[in-house]
């Protein structure tokens, strides 16, 4: 059987504070990505009304070592 990788999951962390738009307490700050790239956003969980965006890592989830494997093995890859 193959070794597949686990599908990757976003952690939502719970804010406190009740949604400006819908008065819930469902507030969760999480990663996301948009046209304008990746933002650490706060968001209710049951209107989605944003409550907070800003930028994130430029390249979200892929961190410079990910990076590094990759110019290295086009690196090794070239006569
Ligand atoms: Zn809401």
């Amino acid at each position: 059987m193959a070794n597949l990788a686990k599908p990757m999951s976003v952690e939502k962390v719970p804010v406190a504070g009740v949604c400006p738009e819908c008065g819930a307490h469902a507030l969760k700050r999480y990663e996301a990505l948009s046209a304008g790239g990746w933002f650490q956003v706060v968001k209710c969980q049951d209107c989605l009304a944003s409550v907070e965006r800003k930028p994130w890592k430029r390249l979200g989830y892929v961190d410079r070592g990910h990076v590094d494997v990759i110019l290295n093995a086009r690196k090794a890859a070239k006569p």
